[in-house]
């Protein structure tokens, strides 16, 4: 599947914002969002015009995009299917992002980010109620089980993850037995769990038109 290859930093300075794409490096000072915020480019600092609705809409829609690792097709996908679901379109495109395998293994912090866990669920190095599953968009749902295959919980980029995820915390939603190396989905998050700046109903008007 096509993945974005450029520079994640450069994505931060593009939305003006801290996507946190690159774990533990976004929190000291070596961010380059940090050292220089503004737009990449040699006009990144010039002052624009106000944005048009459409624009900021589209900004929206873009950052969710990379915060979460995906592409249009697949965000469209997301979005149609929120749509269909009962409740508030928007709540619910961020729920089913956030039910994501690779996201929920960088939640339970097996990982540093979300890239990487992607990478690490297509090399099996997880379990999912006891079955091998390595693809990153598998939809975990309340009461699974996620355990780290035990040949697995010696590699770097997992160590590391369970080191750092004290600097963001683990939310109240997944309980982690971090000396078992499992996690478990206990609910779903709420809106008010998902704490990102995001504000969803600017992509569901956008999606409208
Ligand atoms: Fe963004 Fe800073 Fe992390 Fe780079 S280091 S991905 S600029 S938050």
């Amino acid at each position: 599947m096509a993945r974005y290859v450029g520079s994640s930093c450069r994505l931060c300075r593009q939305e003006n914002l801290k996507l946190f794409l690159k774990g533990d490096r976004c929190y000291g000072d070596k961010c380059s969002f940090e050292r220089r915020p503004y737009a990449p480019g040699q006009h990144g600092q010039r002052r624009g015009r106000k944005p048009s609705d459409y624009r900021v809409q589209l900004r929206e829609k873009q950052k969710v995009k990379k915060i979460y690792g995906i592409l249009e097709k697949q965000f469209r996908g997301y979005y149609f299917r929120s749509e269909r679901k009962k409740g508030i379109t928007g709540t619910n495109l961020l729920v089913l992002l956030e039910s994501r395998l690779d996201n929920i293994v960088f939640r339970m912090g097996f990982s540093n980010s979300r890239n990487q866990a992607r990478q690490m669920v297509r090399h099996n190095h997880f379990l999912v109620n006891n079955k091998k599953v390595n693809i990153p968009s598998y939809l975990v749902r309340p009461g699974d089980v996620i355990d780290v295959k035990e040949k697995s919980r010696k590699i770097p980029q997992l160590l590391e993850g369970m080191e750092t995820v004290v600097r963001r915390g683990i939310p109240d939603w997944i309980e982690v037995e971090k000396e078992k190396f499992r996690g478990t989905l206990k609910s779903l998050p709420n809106r008010e769990d998902i704490t990102m700046p995001i504000q969803e109903q600017l992509i569901v008007e956008l999606y409208s038109k």
